[in-house]
């Protein structure tokens, strides 16, 4: 998509702290990091969310995850959390599928177990 931002990040059009690349998905650094590590998971080709994914595109997810789990590995984290924020009401703001992968925090997650808030 010609005016999405994670595309122009995966075409070189904008800069990103690049820390993965190959022919089909690119890992960068969030610009905005929620956690001491904070790196996106993102598809090259343009998907809207989870919610967009097709049956034949199933494989990119696990490939998505198992990109995540070799930068956590090479992040040196111990523990981590995988996010997929889908949607508006899910959370997300940039339309572009991406994964979310949080860690580093020293003595562990602050909240290892959120409570679910009303
Ligand atoms: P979402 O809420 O859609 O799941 O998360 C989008 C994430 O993208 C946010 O954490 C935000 O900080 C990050 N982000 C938005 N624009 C940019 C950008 O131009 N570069 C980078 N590296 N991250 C971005
Ligand atoms: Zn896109």
């Amino acid at each position: 998509m010609t005016d999405c931002i994670f595309c122009k990040i995966s075409k070189s059009e904008l800069p990103s702290d690049t820390v993965f690349a190959d022919n089909e998905v690119l890992a960068f650094r969030d610009i905005h990091p929620k956690a001491p590590v904070h790196v996106l998971i993102i598809p090259k080709k343009h998907i809207d969310s989870i919610h967009h994914i097709e049956s034949a595109e199933a494989s990119l997810i696990s490939k998505l995850v198992y990109t995540a789990k070799d930068i956590a590995t090479s992040e040196r984290l111990k523990g981590y959390k995988l996010l997929f924020n889908v949607g508006r009401e899910g959370g997300q703001v940039v339309d572009h599928l991406h994964l979310h992968l949080l860690g580093g925090w020293e003595g562990g997650s602050p909240d290892a177990v959120a409570p679910f808030k009303e």
